[in-house]
């Protein structure tokens, strides 16, 4: 399942009504819950290059991935800052996390409260 998949399901099961890739909010969030000023990223490891294993720089050409992914995390953290002073709160939840997502839902739940 694809961790998108995956973290929708996961805030469907939990009874929380949202919308998805709004495309007028920052950054496109993968996951909106309107009226709750909150939004829900689901980032992939490689792409938005996450500090865990499964994340790492390409060996061949790997001063064009490193330009294109050092890229993609800094406009990922420029949206978390704008989305921030515009009043809005964001949840980032990893792919690798997704993929064992046992406390996935707590998570959910405690930035949603
Ligand atoms: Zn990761």
């Amino acid at each position: 399942m694809k961790p998108e998949m995956a973290a929708r399901r996961i805030a469907h099961g939990l009874g929380y009504r949202f919308r998805l890739h709004r495309r007028d909010l920052l950054g496109t969030p993968d996951i909106v819950f309107p009226g709750r000023k909150k939004v829900i990223f689901v980032h992939g490891c490689f792409w938005d290059m996450h500090s865990c294993k499964t994340a790492h720089v390409p060996q061949s050409n790997s001063d064009y991935w490193r330009q294109k992914l050092e890229r993609n995390r800094a406009r990922d953290a420029k949206n978390l800052v704008a989305l921030q002073a515009a009043g809005c709160q964001s949840l980032v939840l990893w792919e690798c996390e997704l993929n064992d997502p046992n406390d996935i839902p707590e998570r959910i739940r405690r930035f949603l409260r």
